[in-house]
């Protein structure tokens, strides 16, 4: 079976296109809607709900994208992360550069453990961590570096992996929105100590609720991580050190098989998805009015995200107008962490960070689901160049 097959019929008729939603997992998730019954199932009748050959499996899958030796499952991206900084001892006072311009998580695993955050900024085209400005932001407390590989691309891990080793500092790769994603042919999550995995819904592996894994190379820290994930418990009821409960449940594992089978294929539906909003925007005209997203030529990149740049202060008012035409568009990151409240004691050490500061200003990300139609992506960038005050065809005259 192929997800062409597989795929829900769905706004198949041009004209009868009035909406198009930011994601419908529905469409992905309900092609397999009987297979998962089944695996559901046979785990209510066996009783094993954590742990397991369902998550054994999904282990083996994510090892294997991932181009690494071992995966560890654990209960979301976040513990993911968390996980990571205790497995390389990250302690109070020690310092973790990470970009400003991601989720929470990437700074909250840091600040958790007694450890501060630093922001570097980020390199404006492929909204990634600025590698340029890693190494002024380095100190004697400094012990690990955290890249982002935001919106399904990979940061550019090469100059990375340079400075970690000239400066003695562990990477831990985020990889909640890259599953599959390379640079250079090399998997996200093979590149640093450790990668971080999440399958919260929205990600590009997306389970029935929190999930998550780690992917390592490096046998101590598997078996670290191991440990760290259940209590510090080895055997059971002795604990060797204080780790935290954080597991992955049969049944999430068992979702996540079946979507495995697949991943390959969203990940191609989601690129050929990005390269027709670039066909589409560019014979619209919209090129002049927003900025487009590419591919960097070392990377393959797998569009968690398909994020525009809006300027000269119109974004907030072209996403209100979007979501009147039945649109569908989400702000990722309105607040950049240094900016958050929580962080307001990190702001007077926090080096000035524009480009971080510009993109929370402009960018707004489309819907690119696997299963969105072509329809759907016109009426997206139809809706846009209306949103923005130029028609097609204005456009098409003048440019
Ligand atoms: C989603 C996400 C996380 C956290 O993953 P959860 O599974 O939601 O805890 C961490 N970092 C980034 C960049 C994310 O997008």
């Amino acid at each position: 079976m192929t997800i062409q097959n597989l795929r829900v019929n769905h706004g198949t008729e041009t004209s009868s296109v009035t909406s198009a939603p930011l994601l419908d997992v529905g469409r992905g998730n309900l092609p397999l809607k009987e297979e998962i019954m089944e695996v559901v199932s046979d785990i209510i009748d066996t009783g094993w709900f954590i742990g397991g050959p369902h998550v054994k499996q999904l282990e083996d899958a994510v090892a294997e994208v991932s181009q690494t030796q071992f995966a560890i499952g654990c209960a979301s991206g976040s513990d993911a992360i968390l996980l990571a900084l205790m497995a390389i001892g990250i302690e109070p006072g020690d310092e973790v550069i990470c970009p400003s311009f991601t989720f929470f998580a990437t700074a909250s695993a840091i600040h958790r453990l007694g450890g501060k955050p630093v922001f570097v900024d980020i390199e404006p085209k492929s909204f990634n961590l600025d590698v340029h400005k890693i190494e002024s932001l380095i100190t004697e407390k400094t012990k690990a570096i955290i890249p982002v590989h935001l919106f399904g691309q990979c940061a550019d891990m090469d100059p990375i992996m340079d400075i970690a080793r000239k400066h003695d500092l562990r990477i831990i790769e985020d990889c909640a929105q890259s599953i599959g994603a390379t640079d250079s042919d090399r998997a996200a999550g093979s590149m640093g100590a450790i990668g971080c995995f999440s399958f919260y819904p929205t990600k590009n592996l997306g389970g029935f609720g929190d999930g998550g894994m780690l992917t390592t190379n490096d046998p101590a820290l598997a078996d670290r991580l191991r440990l760290l994930a259940n209590h510090g418990m080895q055997p059971r009821y002795y604990h060797v050190e204080v780790g935290i409960n954080s597991r992955l449940d049969a049944i999430q594992a068992a979702v996540l098989n079946a979507k495995m089978q697949y991943l390959r294929e969203y990940s191609e539906q989601r690129k050929q998805n990005a390269t027709r909003y670039r066909k589409l925007m560019l014979e619209s005209g919209l090129s002049s009015l927003v900025s487009i997203p590419s591919t960097l030529p070392r990377c393959g990149h797998v569009w968690n995200q398909f994020t525009i740049r809006i300027p000269n202060g119109r974004r907030d008012e072209v996403r209100q107008q979007l979501a009147e035409m039945n649109v569908g568009s989400e702000v990722y990151y309105p607040v950049p962490l240094h900016q958050q409240e929580c962080f307001a004691y990190l702001r007077d050490e926090t080096g000035p960070l524009p480009e971080t500061e510009r993109a929370a200003q402009e960018v707004l990300s489309l819907p690119i689901f696997p299963e969105i139609t072509e329809q759907e992506q016109r009426y997206v960038v139809d809706c846009l160049a209306k949103a923005l005050g130029a028609s097609a065809v204005q456009l098409r005259m003048v440019g």
